[in-house]
């Protein structure tokens, strides 16, 4: 099979392809030429309405099944997306932009994210109480919290999803889904996988279209008990508003503005090595990027040299293109931003080393960047840049770096680096952050609890905590006995 077998231009309720009911659509480009893929409905609220019933009329079967059993779909889902990584990877990147490289590493941890939650699955125990009653037992279990829905972005469009459907499903619950209008392939192709892997109609329903409409839908809807958004801090922040006021559960995974801390001690190049696989991946295009880098003054000089080498030697081109190792950006908006961060840096006293402007591919490509004499006044140290542009700011005092490193109302990730035990655990705890590699630029994994603190969210996706987001706690008093 290949991507064409898995390109989707329909809403899938019920375990139908169905159009939007005003047969409206919207069309999807291609990054990195701006081609036309194809077109995706343009749904709204009574198309939502329809998807939360099926939903929750699947959801009456599914959450009966036992845990084995919705483990062995889930299991056979991991294998699907393997057998069919290259065509979902080649989708990816299309719609995306990022290397195909990088596409296929997204789609295999897809993989890993339903294969660990089809193991966790069978471990939702529960706990006994010893009862203040003789003649009582207390238990405590856990259940699905219901339908849930789930609003994704278009950075990692496959991956993102596979943790909120992995989670929910291997809970027993039943769901709704919004990809993100522009990248909404690797969102419809979910249908496609899960039918392919035998979970029954209704547990997944996908649709497209009207972000407000679908998404204000989704939180005044009685039979959605949990909202899962990962996006923007300020579309988070309406949704946990709405999602608060109905009492439902949510958890957010919002935006980050990481800061990246190299002191005198560091391996040098593995710092570097670190640097650019934690600010360079996807574009820069990540809510764990580093937006900051803070270089302690005795190795500054050579950091920005080893760094400069590193950024020259970035090959620019189409995901599709063999080598490529940086893509285009998603959209003009998402270029504006970059140059903005840039004219800010450099009117602001920063020196600019590499790249600043435009690629010469056109289109939405961007040279590389690297500025160095970086302060915390300029913009790229307050807000998350989004786009390969890195800023180095060298400072004196390890409480210099974290009081700068801590000063965001941001809490995503963090990344440090240092050879000094006593500095791994002071500086690991000082910093206000959901995640820290400590001598790693990348750190994301299906086994460990993804997400943040402060604006950049609530809730964990990702490990043991992953499922509890989607779990209620229910506690049985038993007397009579
Ligand atoms: P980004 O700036 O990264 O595109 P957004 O938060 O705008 O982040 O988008 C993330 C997801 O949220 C996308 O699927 C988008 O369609 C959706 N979205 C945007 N606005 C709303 C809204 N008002 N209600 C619900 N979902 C929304």
């Amino acid at each position: 099979m290949n991507m064409r077998d898995f390109l989707h231009e329909a809403n899938f309720v019920a375990g139908q392809w169905v159009q939007a009911d005003a047969g409206e659509r919207m069309v999807v480009t291609d990054k990195a030429n701006g081609s036309v893929i194809g077109h995706i409905p343009v749904s709204g609220a009574a198309e939502t309405r329809r998807a939360i019933d099926a939903a929750h009329v699947a959801f009456t079967s599914f959450s009966k099944l036992t845990a084995g059993e919705r483990a062995g779909m889930l299991q056979s889902l991991a294998g699907v997306i393997r057998n069919h990584a290259d065509a979902l990877a080649e989708l990816l990147t299309n719609e995306q932009g990022k290397p195909f490289a990088e596409a296929k590493g997204e789609v295999l941890i897809g993989a890993s994210y339903i294969q660990w939650f089809a193991e966790e699955a069978r471990r939702v125990y529960g706990e006994t109480i010893p009862s203040p009653w003789a003649d009582r037992r207390m238990l405590v279990v856990r259940e699905p919290v219901g339908v849930f829905a789930a609003i994704t972005p278009w950075n990692f469009p496959f991956s993102m999803l596979a943790r909120k459907v992995g989670a929910g499903l291997a809970a027993g619950c039943t769901c709704v889904v919004k990809p993100s209008e522009f990248t909404p392939y690797c969102g419809l192709v979910w249908a496609q996988l899960a039918q392919m892997a035998g979970i029954p109609d209704g547990v997944i329903n996908i649709l497209t279209g009207d972000a407000a409409a679908i998404g204000e839908e989704m939180t005044s809807n009685d039979k959605v008990r949990k909202i899962t958004f990962t996006g923007s801090t300020r579309v988070g922040k309406l949704l946990a508003e709405r999602a608060g006021a109905a009492m439902k559960r949510f958890s957010m995974e919002l935006g980050g503005n990481a800061p990246f801390i190299v002191f005198d001690d560091a391996d040098l190049d593995a710092a570097v090595e670190g640097a650019m696989a934690a600010k360079y991946r996807n574009a820069g295009q990540t809510c764990v990027c580093t937006n900051r880098f803070y270089v302690q003054r005795g190795i500054y000089d050579e950091f920005a040299e080893k760094m400069a080498e590193k950024v020259v030697g970035l090959k620019v081109a189409p995901g599709m293109e063999e080598g490529a190792m940086q893509g285009p950006l998603i959209n003009e908006a998402a270029i504006a931003k970059v140059e903005d961060h840039i004219a800010d840096a450099l009117a602001k006293g920063g020196v600019l080393k590499i790249g600043g402007k435009r690629h010469e591919l056109g289109g939405n490509f961007f040279a590389p960047t690297l500025i160095t004499a970086g302060h915390q006044e300029m913009k790229v140290a307050r807000e998350e840049t989004f786009g390969p542009l890195s800023v180095l700011i060298p400072f004196d005092q390890e409480e210099e770096a974290i009081a700068m490193a801590n000063d965001t109302e941001y809490g995503l990730a963090a990344y440090f680096y240092t050879r000094d035990l006593g500095r791994t655990f002071r500086v690991g705890s000082a910093l206000e952050y959901g995640m820290i590699g400590i001598n790693a630029g990348i750190i994301t994994t299906e086994v460990a609890p993804f997400g943040g603190v402060k604006d950049s969210g609530q809730g964990r996706e990702g490990g043991r905590q992953g499922l509890d987001d989607y779990l209620n706690v229910k506690y049985l008093s038993i007397a009579g006995i």
